[in-house]
This record gives C-alpha cells, structure tokens and sequence, in this order.
C-alpha cells in the first residue's frame, strides 16, 4: 500500500481530484472519515488508524478571550458534549462521504430518535404528512401518534399507485415519508417518481434506507432530500448497537439539526467507534449476506410449504423491475408466506425447528434471524402486495447472515420437516 499525504482537510474518498475512476464500495467504505486531525496528535508525526474514543461532556477552552470569543455551537467545533466530538464527527462525515449528494449527516441514539426528529423537524401543526402504508411500524406510530398530537395530519399512501399519488397532495403537504422495499412484505416501488411528483407540490421527500443503505440505492441522487438509516442493523452489524442518522441536503439538514439541538439528540463516542468500526466492513458483509439471501430465497420458491417470497432480488417479486433499474445492491432481509394449510402453530415448529435462525427482531448482523409477521393489523390499506398468492396469510421474515447458506439451507429443510410433523 502506497503512503499517501493527508492535508489537514482529509480527502474525500471517492471524490479524490487526481484519480480519473471512482473508487469502488470497498475502498471508501475503508477510506472514509479517517482525517488525519481526528487521528494524530498535534506536532507529532505519525496517526493511528482509527479515531480514538473521545469520551467527554466538557469541552475546555483555551482561556477567557476564548470562552467570551463565540466558538461555533454546532458539529465540528469543541463546544459542548452534546454537540459530539471527533469520533462522532468521523462517523458523520464517514456517512455523508457514503451518500452521493449529501450535504451531512447528523446521528441519533436509535433509528426511531432519527426518523421522529427528522419529521418533527419538517412539519408544523396545520400541515399534512403523507407516509407510506408498508412503513416500518414504529414509522407508523410516529405519523399517527407523535406528529398527529402536533397537529399534523397523517395520510397513508399505497406506494405502488403513482397515478394516484399526485391527488394526495394540498397545499398542506409538507413531507412524504418513504420506504423501499418495504417493512415485511418487502415490495420496492418508485422512489425517483414519487420524489419528484413530491418535489413538484414542494413537499421535503424523506426515505428509510435501512434496508439497501447508501450504498446500494443511492437516495439523494435519485431525488430524495433525506435519507434516514438506522445503523443499528448494517452499519453496527454486529447486534450490539443502537443508532440512527439522517443524511440529506444542506437545507433540509438545517432544520433537522436545529430539531436534534432542541430534543438533545447525542450518541455515544463508544457507540460512534463500534459504528466506524462495523461501517468498515458492511460492503462485504452486504455482497455476502445478498448472495446468501438470494440463493436461500431461491431455494425457498421451490417449497411446497411456501405461497410466496418476498425477496427484492428474485425475479417476479413485487418491483424487482425497479430494484435491477435503481438499486445497486441489496441485503439479507426478506420474508416469504407459508402456503394454505398452515397455522400459527405449524409456523411456531417452522420457527422453533431452525436452530441456526435466531428468533428476535432487528436484522443485519453477522447471525441469523427468523420472525412470524402479519401485516393485515399494521398495514392500513393494503396487507400483502398485489397479485400474489398469499396462501396462509402467515408471513416468515428471514435476516440472512454470514453462515454457510449451504447450513442455512439445510437448517430451513429440517424446520420445514420439524413444521410437518404436527
Ligand atoms: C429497525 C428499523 C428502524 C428503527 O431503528 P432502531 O435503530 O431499531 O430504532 C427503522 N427503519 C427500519 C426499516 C428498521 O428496520
């Protein structure tokens, strides 16, 4: 490996001035963040690798004149805890180097502190919000619940009918919240269409890009203003942390930041370390676990014992059309339906039979995981995607890992046998 200066303003990986090709997922997801001045000592030569833990609530100032001169209060500056410091600064800049347009990045305790800050921030009482039907649950709850109790309103949409999208908005509308694929039943819709019908009512487009990450849809490239993450699942990947982020244009970012002030938003350096750490190897923990899911979504299309697979990586799947145009990658998550003749408990012996499949919720660790879903009490117009053959109505969500998929197979034929034996 070549050394290669550093100026104090870093270098901004895939955005380097003297190499002609971008540099691929693997090379910046290792390059990112790592500037110099969060990684050396002043007056002494050399750096670490990584940025260290700066654990701290008080940031010192270097006298009165300082103290009394107006430090910036805001990211980037030593200020105060609560506005972060260098290891948190490198894992915000770490992700907004990681999607394509973004102005920054702002980091929240969970997923959910991200997603509610982030609509809070958007909307006013009086306004209306429109949220996609197939939302994450606890996405749904926020619209209904917390901005409702603000005064907004929230309007579900079916996310697959674009040609009734436009007659949702008044001029009222002040933010769409999307999500692709899908909470459970996983369908991809069109995200750059229902942005820019969106942007045509002067509406802010925010989309959970848990599921691909940026780096395999890239949001604001393909015209949302916010793309929200919960790093809890790839980016932690390892099930021992709990984060969000927000990323999105310098506009939209202004007012999200000053939301994330008010509400006290902060993450732990601990956490932002594990975070840089996992962000170091997701793309190949994310080409592992899609390769596996695709080959055991394969294999589950087969079965007998299953009507439907919700994978946007299979062929016929609802918006796979989409998924090949625009995303660039996928990932471990996907669900599938047990056909007629199924009960909840032939569903229990299927979960209880896969030893290899731990039963829990969250998903993109390095283990994998089984859970029984229903989407008919949480999805308000629509349960299952259109023109399917949802069998049973009983849904199995799977998060493939980074296991033999060849054991995982087998694992998934002996609970079928296990769920057979009634
Ligand atoms: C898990 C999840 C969240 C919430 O993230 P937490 O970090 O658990 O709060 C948001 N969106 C999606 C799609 C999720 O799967």
């Amino acid at each position: 490996m070549g050394r290669r200066p550093r100026n104090s303003e870093g270098d901004r990986a895939g955005r380097v001035s003297d190499s002609v090709k971008p540099r691929g997922d693997a090379t910046r997801a290792v390059e990112v963040g790592r500037k110099r001045q969060w990684t050396s000592l002043p007056d002494q030569a050399g750096s670490v690798v990584n940025p260290p833990v700066w654990r701290a609530s008080t940031h010192l100032y270097d006298d009165a004149d300082d103290h009394a001169g107006g430090r910036p209060n805001e990211d980037g500056h030593f200020f105060y805890g609560r506005r972060g410091g260098p290891t948190q600064w490198a894992l915000a800049e770490a992700l907004t180097e990681l999607e394509p347009g973004a102005d920054s990045t702002l980091l929240f305790p969970s997923g959910v502190a991200a997603i509610a800050t982030t609509l809070l921030a958007l909307t006013r009482p009086g306004d209306e919000i429109l949220f996609t039907d197939n939302a994450y649950e606890p996405t749904r709850n926020i619209a209904m619940g917390l901005l409702k109790a603000h005064g907004v309103s929230p309007v579900a949409f079916d996310p697959l009918d674009l040609d009734g999208f436009p007659a949702l908005f008044t001029d009222r509308t002040r933010a769409v919240m999307l999500e692709s694929p899908g909470s459970l039943t996983m369908e991809v819709c069109d995200v750059p269409a229902l942005a820019a019908i969106a942007r045509e009512h002067g509406a802010t487009t925010v989309l959970d890009n848990t599921w691909a990450s940026p780096l395999g849809f890239a949001a604001i490239e393909h015209g949302c203003d916010v793309s929200v993450m919960s790093l809890t699942k790839h980016v932690g990947g390892h099930s021992d942390l709990m984060m969000g982020s927000a990323s999105g244009t310098a506009r939209a970012m202004a007012r999200i930041r000053r939301h994330a002030q008010f509400l006290g938003q902060v993450v732990s350096p601990d956490d932002a370390s594990l975070a840089l750490r996992g962000l170091r190897t997701m793309p190949l923990r994310l080409g592992r676990s899609t390769a596996s899911a695709t080959a055991v979504a394969r294999w589950l299309a087969d079965r007998k014992e299953v009507s439907a697979v919700l994978c946007p990586m299979l062929p016929g799947a609802t918006g796979h059309e989409l998924w090949l145009r625009d995303f660039t990658g996928g990932c471990g998550l996907f669900s599938f339906i047990l056909a007629d003749g199924a009960d909840e408990a032939a569903r229990r012996r299927l979960l209880d039979g896969a030893e290899l499949f731990g039963i829990g919720f969250s998903w993109g660790g390095f283990e994998s995981l089984v859970t029984p879903f229903d989407p008919a009490p949480i999805h308000g117009l629509r349960a299952w995607p259109p023109g399917i053959d949802t069998g049973s109505g009983l849904g199995v969500r799977l998060s493939i890992g980074l296991e033999d998929p060849d054991d995982l197979i087998a694992d998934l034929d002996a609970a079928f046998a296990a769920m057979g034996r009634a």
